[in-house]
Formats: C-alpha cells, sequence, structure tokens
C-alpha cells in the first residue's frame, strides 16, 4: 500500500520502500516507488497540464500560488511532525523548513506579475522579448531538506508557467507528498504539481530521458549531479545543479574569537551536518588556533543532541545506519567531541578531527557532524587553502577588518559567503555553487528565470 501522510490509503504498486524513523528505528510506513510507466503517464499529464497552466493569466497563477503559501501555512505544524518522523530533524528546524516552503511560495507569487520582457529599441521596427515557460520541469531532491529545497524548484517554476514532477529522495518523500495534497487543497490544477516517489535509477533518470521533460533541477551528490549533466547533454535539457559542498570557516586572529568559537559548532552541525553549506572545515589563524580551540572545545561539549521532538535540542540522528557507518570511516585524529544518546537511533556525536591539508576529510565531503580544523598563516594562505577543493558552494569569514572581510570574500571561489555570521540561504538572494558545487542559480530575485526560455521578436513598421 502506498499510504499518504494523512493516512489516505493508495493503490499498491511494485518498488516498496520501507521508511524508519532516525531517531527510534521504528518502522513509518511503506511508500510505494513510482515504475517507467507510471513516470511516463506522470509527464503526459504534466505536458497536457502545461497547455492550460501556461495560459492562466499572471495574476490568477500568483493568486492560486498565495492560496498554496496559505495551505501550506496552516499546516506548518503537521507538515513539521512529519519530517521529524521521517528524517530526524529537530522540530525547531523542521519548522524553519515548513515556514519556508511558505515563504517561498509567497515570494513566487509575485513573480509571475513580473516577469518583464524587454522592448529594445532597433532600425525599422519594434523589438520585444518575452519569457516563455519550457514546458514539464522535472526537480530531483536529496534527503537533507526534502521541503526547502524541492520548493526553491517547484515554486519559481510553477510561477514562471511551467508544470512540475517533483520525485523527493527514496528516504524523505512524505512531506512531498504532503505538499502535493495541500497544492490541490489549494485550487492547483490538477496535473500542474505532481510528486512522483521513487528510485533515482528509475523515476530520476526518466526524468532526464524524457524528451517532454525540458529541465532538471537537481539537487544531491557531485557524483549523480555529473551523471545527469551528461544525460541531459543528449537533448541539450536545460539543468541547474546544487551539489556537494566542503566549505570553509575562516577565523582571523582579528576577529572576535569568542564570538566565531560559540558559533562554529552550529555553522557546522546543524541538520547533524547534513548540509551542503556545512562549514566543514574550520581554517583557523595560526597565532590564535590553541586559543580558538579552548573556546570551541565547551561550545561543542554543550550542542544539546537528542530526542529532535523536544524544542530545547539542536542536533538529531543521522538519516540512516548506513549514512552512520559512512560519517565513521571518515574520522581519524579526534580532538574532542560533544555527545549524543545511547540506544536506537543513528546517533554520532559531534566531532572535531585536528587535519592535514591533504587528509581526506579536509576534501571530501562528510555530511554529518564532524569538522576538520586547520591551521593558516595569513590572509593569502587563508584563501589558497579554503580554495583547495573541487568544491565552491559557501563559507564564512570572521574579522573584525571589513576591508579584509571583502577581500577575502572576493578571493573565495564559493557562491555563498557570509562574514561574521554562517547564513547561507535567504530566499531574496540567489543560491548556488561554483565549480564541482553546481551549476545555476536558485532563489533570488531572478528564480524564475531559470524556469524560461527568452524569445525575441521583431515587428517592422
Ligand atoms: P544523491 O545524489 O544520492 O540523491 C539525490 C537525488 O537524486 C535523490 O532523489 C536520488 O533518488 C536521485 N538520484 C540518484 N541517482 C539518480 C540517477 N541516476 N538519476 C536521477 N536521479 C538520481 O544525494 P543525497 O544523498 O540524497 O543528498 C546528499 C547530497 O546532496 C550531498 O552531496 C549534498 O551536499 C547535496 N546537497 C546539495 C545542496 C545544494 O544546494 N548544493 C543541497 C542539499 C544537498
Amino acid at each position: 500500500m502506498r499510504r499518504s501522510p494523512t493516512g489516505s490509503a493508495c493503490v499498491a504498486l511494485n518498488d516498496s520502500k520501507t521508511l524508519i524513523n532516525p531517531a527510534n528505528e521504528r518502522e513509518i510506513c511503506v511508500v510505494e516507488g513510482y515504475s517507467v510507466a507510471e513516470t511516463d503517464a506522470a509527464i503526459d499529464r504534466a505536458q497536457q497540464a502545461f497547455s492550460t497552466w501556461r495560459e492562466v493569466t499572471p495574476g490568477d497563477r500568483a493568486r492560486l500560488l498565495r492560496r498554496f503559501a496559505s495551505a501550506v501555512d496552516g499546516d506548518i505544524e503537521n507538515l513539521a511532525r512529519i519530517e521529524v518522523e521521517n528524517s530526524g530533524h529537530t522540530v525547531g528546524n523542521a519548522r524553519w523548513e515548513a515556514g519556508n516552503v511558505r515563504d517561498v511560495l509567497d515570494f513566487a507569487a509575485g513573480m509571475p506579475e513580473r516577469l518583464h520582457g524587454k522592448q529594445i529599441p532597433v532600425a525599422g521596427g519594434i523589438d520585444v522579448t518575452f519569457a516563455e515557460p519550457l514546458g514539464v520541469v522535472g526537480v530531483i531532491a536529496p534527503w537533507n531538506f526534502p521541503m526547502p529545497i524541492a520548493s526553491w524548484g517547484f515554486a519559481p517554476a510553477l510561477a514562471a508557467g511551467n508544470t512540475v514532477v517533483l520525485k523527493p529522495a527514496e528516504l524523505t518523500p512524505l512531506t512531498a507528498l504532503r505538499l502535493q495534497e495541500l497544492a490541490r487543497e489549494a485550487g492547483i490544477p490538477e496535473g500542474v504539481f505532481q510528486v512522483l516517489p521513487g528510485k533515482g535509477s528509475i523515476v530520476g533518470e526518466r526524468f532526464v530521458t524524457h524528451p517532454a521533460v525540458r529541465k532538471i533541477v537537481f539537487t544531491g551528490s557531485t557524483e549523480v549531479g555529473k551523471r545527469i549533466m551528461a544525460g541531459c547533454a543528449e537533448q541539450v535539457k536545460r539543468v541547474t545543479l546544487e551539489l556537494g559542498g566542503k566549505s570553509a570557516n575562516i577565523v582571523f586572529a582579528d576577529s572576535d574569537l569568542d564570538a566565531a568559537a560559540t558559533a562554529a559548532p552550529m555553522g557546522a552541525f546543524d541538520n547533524a551536518g547534513q548540509d551542503c553549506c556545512a562549514r566543514s572545515r574550520i581554517l583557523v589563524q595560526r597565532n590564535v588556533f590553541d586559543r580558538f580551540l579552548e573556546r570551541l572545545e565547551p561550545a561543542v561539549r554543550n550542542v544539546r543532541v537528542g530526542d529532535p521532538t523536544n524544542a530545547e535540542n539542536e542536533m538529531g540522528p543521522l538519516i540512516s545506519s548506513e549514512h552512520r557507518d559512512r560519517v565513521a570511516g571518515y574520522v581519524g585524529d579526534v580532538a574532542f567531541t560533544g555527545s549524543s544518546p545511547d540506544g536506537p537511533g543513528y546517533w554520532y556525536p559531534p566531532t572535531v578531527v585536528l587535519a592535514g591539508r591533504n587528509d581526506r576529510i579536509a576534501q571530501e565531503e562528510v555530511f554529518g557532524p564532524v569538522v576538520a580544523v586547520l591551521p593558516f598563516d595569513d590572509e593569502a594562505d587563508a584563501i589558497s587553502l579554503a580554495n583547495a577543493t573541487d568544491y565552491g558552494l559557501s563559507g564564512s569569514i570572521w574579522t573584525s577588518d571589513v576591508g579584509r572581510a571583502l577581500r577575502v570574500a572576493r578571493g573565495v571561489e564559493s557562491g555563498n559567503l557570509s562574514v561574521n555570521s554562517h547564513s547561507s540561504v535567504r530566499y531574496w538572494t540567489p543560491f548556488g555553487g561554483f565549480r564541482q558545487s553546481g551549476l545555476g542559480r536558485e532563489l533570488g530575485p531572478d528564480a524564475a528565470l531559470a524556469f524560461t526560455e527568452t524569445k525575441n521578436v521583431f515587428i517592422a513598421t
């Protein structure tokens, strides 16, 4: 049986996935994955719906998206509960994530009426451009932030007049299924926004190979992202990639060391480190290295790890036992750790490792609560060390010198930097990676343009 998050039963299909609550290892439910034939049928429905959705007037499309946002707003506690159970996110985080979907939808609701073309002065006539929707957009989401990441793709895609098929990660389909129900309740027409749980190798690959899917928005590992990009090349299919990261938190000697050390743990361990923007390398200027570590240790020990339904806790479990094994496989020279509960659940304590520049842990994405600390000598060394991985997603710079903050921000090859803070994602501002962290940008004022083609029309006068 495919059980929806609200409890309604659906048809029995092949390829089932038993979902486990990562905090207590209890079975939640079984979700059936879509087959290739079912995926094709959903894409056909999306293609049919496109012909009418693109004709919905901008004002009406905006109104429907606002209604979708308000349906999400009314369901925040329920969505958060589902995410806590399915993904082990702390309830505080899960509430923020559901609220982010509402906000992203509200923000996207402002887009249909502002998709202005241009009028360009030319000789002999009038020249105008149109921002045309693409058609069916396939969104492929990861398990680490199932709700927000899906919405960064589907909300602007819908706003620009596309229809969307969304494939959530195998481990975390439940909030996406609930969002599909909320969209229907809000009046988003049938076929415009469909959620297709299932395997990457079946549903995800079909999005890539199906000619009616005109764009893929993929968030996930760099390894799978490269395959998707190669697959999209066959049809010159549009693609946005949001991939892995190994971001640096750069702490200069002239910074407020207490503030930098207090903030560093949650810059790395939020969502149990399963965050593409995790500042999983802390680079500390050599002359304050020991002083920084002395301050970091109590801050790490103070991270409250435990039952994610308890709003006091800051960190929950990892997503699965396989993932915990993978994370543990990276850990070598441990400087100190925080605590984590015993008993059932995929727990792993916040862990600080002293690393050399060429160590695997200083280069590869662990995607768990493990941070590598490395010393640097001066500004130039900090920039070159920050850039010494294949990634370039996010990062932080702690300094009291505004000139240095700007010089280093310009020097670090990364899409999202913050100074004296660890924030990465704001729906008003563009988000995405340099180098092997991705291609294209999501969110921000131009989000809808990534879901349009520019058409130029010349009219002779
Ligand atoms: P993953 O690459 O294993 O899977 C991501 C999605 O792709 C899942 O839905 C999966 O089913 C699907 N998929 C797998 N194989 C596929 C294929 N051959 N064709 C089509 N789809 C396929 O990644 P994950 O383990 O779910 O997520 C963790 C990774 O995501 C980390 O590397 C993390 O850094 C990255 N991530 C990046 C961002 C960002 O915005 N840059 C955000 C969150 C996560």
